[in-house]
């Protein structure tokens, strides 16, 4: 049996980006993924991702937003690959939306540039968009939009560089714990590991539950879609990306990345689901593209064309929508990095930067507390 310093159970978003920076420290580190990353069966495809620092979930964040911040410009410098566009992001509602409260308070805490704008002057400044009077709009213009596969591509080819072991199609089925150290079994082979990560994303459920660890995660069925639009309103050298919070809903999206057509989502809902049994064909629910058509043809009406595609993708939700990033509270050296709630991408290079820390050290340099596992 091969041993390894470290293990990473699922190479994707989170566990890619740790596999980089233990294998970089010099652990023996061995990758393990059922799917051949970036794929189109987790949470990390469908070209982009938004990043943004003024963070209206919570203040809290912002540290690990402006930490994952400086990691993708490593990595963007470190691979010559074009990772981010700063598109800037502009967040709209009313007035008086906690959201939008929370984006406000979280630059003013961290001195992040932020533009406060009435109705009409974001009429003014981006014509494709229609506001009602009473909504306000907060613009980051340092924000913006990740290429999401790019990135899990580029941290590839570095932990590769680094050493790092990867073993792609090959699934984890099951994982024992030792005092100091564990046994994992997948489909083909059986490894022992000094340590441990588990990132497995919309699986990590049931790999925890073998663990002895039932946590409140619910893996939630969710769709994106791409309406052809008037690139001359929405390209992306002259339109953000953006993110409504309605009364009863929000949404979020990107401007036109060369000629893609704007690309919207609805963030809250979705149909709770087994990550196995999904069937991931767009449009089985007429909502899969009602949802954002109708929010396109209410506030962007010049980007609500013709479909051009459709998918669908992952969220994995804990009951406060915030992360779990933790150590297993029986087992020290097996970490957990889990439940990223649908907005967990932007800070992939800090995750996997502090879940390395919490494996060779014990610690992360960044606060977790926000994050325990102990809270549920
Ligand atoms: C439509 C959509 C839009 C989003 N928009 C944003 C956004 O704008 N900004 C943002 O910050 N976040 C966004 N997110 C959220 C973000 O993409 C996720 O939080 C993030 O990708 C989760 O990363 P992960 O590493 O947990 O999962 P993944 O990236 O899915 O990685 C998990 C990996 O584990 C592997 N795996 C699973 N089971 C096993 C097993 N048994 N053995 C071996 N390998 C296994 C999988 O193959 C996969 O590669 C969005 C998500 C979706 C779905």
């Amino acid at each position: 049996m091969r041993h390894y310093d470290a293990i990473v159970i699922g190479a994707g978003s989170m566990g890619m980006a740790a596999g980089y920076y233990l294998a970089r420290q010099g652990m023996k580190t061995l990758l393990l993924d059922s799917g051949d990353p970036p794929h189109q069966w987790g949470s990390h495809h469908g070209d982009t991702r938004i990043i943004r620092y003024a963070y209206g979930e919570g203040r809290l964040y912002v540290p690990l937003a402006l930490r994952a911040k400086e990691l993708w410009s490593e990595l963007a410098e470190e691979t010559g690959k074009r990772l981010f566009v700063q598109t800037g992001v502009l967040s709209a509602g009313l007035a008086d939306a906690p959201f939008l409260r929370e984006v406000q308070e979280s630059a003013a805490q961290y001195s992040l540039p932020l533009e406060v704008l009435d109705a009409a002057e974001v009429g003014r400044r981006w014509p494709g968009i229609r506001l009602p009077a009473e909504f306000i709009g907060c613009f980051e213009p340092t924000s913006g939009v990740l290429y999401s596969e790019e990135c899990i591509r580029a941290y590839r080819s570095r932990a590769l560089a680094c050493g790092a072991e990867l073993r792609t199609g090959e699934r984890v089925t099951g994982i024992r714990a030792e005092r100091d150290g564990a046994i994992v079994q997948t489909q083909t082979d059986t490894y022992s590991g000094s340590t441990l990560l588990i990132s497995a994303g919309a699986w990590n459920a049931g790999l925890l539950a073998s663990l002895g660890l039932s946590l409140p995660l619910t893996p939630t069925r969710k769709t994106v879609s791409w309406f052809a639009a008037d690139e001359q309103l929405y390209s992306a050298d002259r339109f953000p990306a953006f993110l409504f919070t309605l009364a009863d809903s929000m949404f979020y999206g990107f401007p036109s990345l060369d000629g893609a057509g704007v690309k919207v989502g609805r963030h809250d809902g979705g149909q709770p689901a087994d990550p196995d049994l999904l069937d991931r064909t767009f449009g089985l629910y007429s909502s899969d593209e009602a949802d954002t058509r109708s929010f396109l043809e209410r506030f962007m009406p010049q980007a609500a064309g013709p479909l051009r595609q459709g998918k669908v993708c992952l969220y994995t939700y804990t009951p406060d929508e915030h992360f779990i990033i933790d150590r297993h509270p029986e087992y020290p050296h097996i970490v957990i990095a889990a439940g990223f709630s649908g907005h967990g991408f932007k800070f992939a290079s800090a995750v996997g930067e502090a879940a390395s820390q919490l494996i060779t050290r014990g610690k992360s340099e960044i606060d977790l507390s926000l994050f325990a596992v102990t809270r549920f």
